[in-house]
């Protein structure tokens, strides 16, 4: 299988850096075909700016959306952005390497992101009417792909457990994994999370070695968060969550299919039951 590692630390004897070379020496020793997006090495341009449209009119207001979209559709984007889009389309799953840093991911892969999932590309994707809201939340161009997190995290478990201090992991995941990865289609597993990760010790790394692995012997097989798709029949035409659905739940959690739940909702959950004849 393709396997894209997108890698973002700026010390390659990090730990980042270090789970980053197992995942390469594992999934290669597995057989898989593995590139690497090695975001620092690489120089990447974390900016998104006018610098991403030469063809812009730097005397005209600069709107990124729609030169994203110009540039998208008249195949005329940055070199360097349309190589990464080439990779993920290439690739059947990717990792994503990265330490927490301010509760998300630093600002190197948070500019990967906003420059490489283009207009076109994993958003601004199929016609937006009635029900039907475009082609994302499990639609899109990224679908059929899985994803995963690898992320290494300075706090403690409890820190983000459901009533720890820092809030629930899921819940500070969720924009990444919800928001940027299910978006454009893709599968999104669990994370792979190191906690209280500045304090490892050496002795520490053969077990961390054996979960991480144990992860990756999954990646194919294991099952993704399963979040609600947005046209299977549980958004209403405002993209609401219809009515008796997710009870008992709240807040992010309304997005995950709740146990007993089908996967595709019936249309009369919706809204106004036929009438009989
Ligand atoms: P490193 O510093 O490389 O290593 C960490 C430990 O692992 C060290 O003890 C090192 O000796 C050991 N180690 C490294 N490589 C190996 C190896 N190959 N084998 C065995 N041991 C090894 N934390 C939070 O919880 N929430 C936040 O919001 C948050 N924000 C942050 C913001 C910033 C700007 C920064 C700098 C840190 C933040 N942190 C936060 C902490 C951060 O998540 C951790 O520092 C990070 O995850 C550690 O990963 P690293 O690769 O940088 O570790």
């Amino acid at each position: 299988m393709n396997i894209l590692i997108v890698h973002a630390h700026p010390e390659p004897r990090s730990l980042n850096g270090a789970l980053k070379d197992l995942a390469v020496r594992h999934l290669t020793a597995q057989g898989h075909q593995v590139q690497i997006s090695d975001l620092y090495a690489m120089g990447w341009k974390a900016v998104a700016d006018g610098g991403d449209f030469p063809r812009h009119d730097s005397r005209e207001r600069l709107s990124y959306v729609h030169a994203s979209k110009v540039a998208f559709a008249s195949d005329t984007q940055l070199p360097d952005i349309a190589a990464e889009q080439r990779k993920l389309l290439w690739a059947q799953a990717v990792i994503f390497q990265f330490p927490l840093w301010w509760f998300s991911m630093p600002a190197i892969l948070k500019g990967w992101v906003d420059r490489v999932f283009a207009y076109g590309f994993a958003y601004g994707v199929g016609t937006h009417e009635g029900e039907r809201w475009g082609d994302r939340y499990g639609e899109g161009t990224l679908a059929g792909r899985r994803a995963m997190l690898s992320v290494t995290i300075g706090g403690r478990e409890p820190h983000y457990s459901d009533r720890g201090v820092n809030g629930a992991l899921d819940d500070i995941l969720f924009p990444i994994h919800h928001g940027v990865l299910f978006y454009p289609g893709m599968e999104v597993l669990p994370p792979f999370a190191l906690f209280h990760s500045d304090r490892l010790h050496a002795e520490q790394w053969p077990s961390i070695a054996e979960s991480f692995t144990a992860r990756l012997d999954g990646l194919f097989t294991d099952a993704p968060i399963p979040f609600r798709r947005q046209n299977g029949g549980h958004y209403d035409t405002r993209q609401v969550l219809k009515p008796g659905l997710g009870q008992g739940t709240a807040g992010t959690r309304l997005h995950l299919l709740q146990p007993g739940e089908p996967e595709q909702q019936l249309l009369e959950v919706a809204g106004p039951r036929l009438k009989s004849a």
